[in-house]
């Protein structure tokens, strides 16, 4: 986990957005390894091994992507430019390092990440029941399979995006609300966070 990740994490607790107070136990090149993140709000502490923050159980089965690769999603989010975070849900972040060759200087927070990929380089990781961000943090969010049909999940990726910034999936498309879809074709939908 990218130490400076910690600023816009939150408890994923339903209580108001503050502080995650980080306690390290191992920090290298910038990479939290293990320790404690600690919540001033409610107490729980949560703890982050082999550089995973662990807010709670994933999912028990994450879906591969199919097209979300990280040439698609750097396209699809549009970004223009380095700085800032980006999550990818589920399946998506197996994409992360395509991701991250095409859009220098965003990190990538992988939230359910599929096995098998390494925290650190350039991607942090965590796992639980939903964004573990405050809201209005993000220039991006890709929803992979499964989360991105999911209502739940659609909502945390519209409150956790900056306002007028894109989400997204690879699912059915969604008819929200505060989504305003862009674009949508073999199961991939691109859409914007209205402005509120
Ligand atoms: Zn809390």
């Amino acid at each position: 986990m990218f130490i400076e990740l910690t600023d816009i994490l939150r408890c994923p607790a339903e209580h108001e957005e503050n502080v995650l107070v980080l306690l390290p136990d191992g920090v290298l090149d910038r990479q939290v390894r293990g320790g404690h993140l600690g919540c001033m709000d409610c107490g729980t502490v949560y703890p982050v091994r082999d550089g995973v923050a662990e807010f709670g159980p994933a999912p028990p089965d994450i879906l591969r992507s199919e097209r979300l690769t990280g040439a698609a999603m750097a396209a699809l989010l549009g970004l223009g430019g380095p700085g800032g975070y980006v999550v990818m849900v589920g399946g998506a972040g197996e994409g992360w390092e395509g991701f991250a060759a095409a859009s220098e200087g965003v990190h990538i927070l992988a939230v359910n990440p599929p096995a098998g990929i390494p925290a650190g380089r350039g991607v942090s990781l965590a796992r639980g029941g939903r964004i573990p961000v405050k809201s209005r943090q993000l220039r991006g969010v890709v929803l992979g399979p499964g989360f991105a049909s999911d209502a739940a999940w659609l909502a945390e990726a519209v409150r956790c995006l900056l306002p007028g910034l894109r989400v997204v999936g690879e699912g059915v498309t969604p008819s929200a609300p505060e989504l305003e879809v862009l674009a949508s074709a073999d199961g991939v939908w691109v859409a914007q966070a209205r402005r509120g």
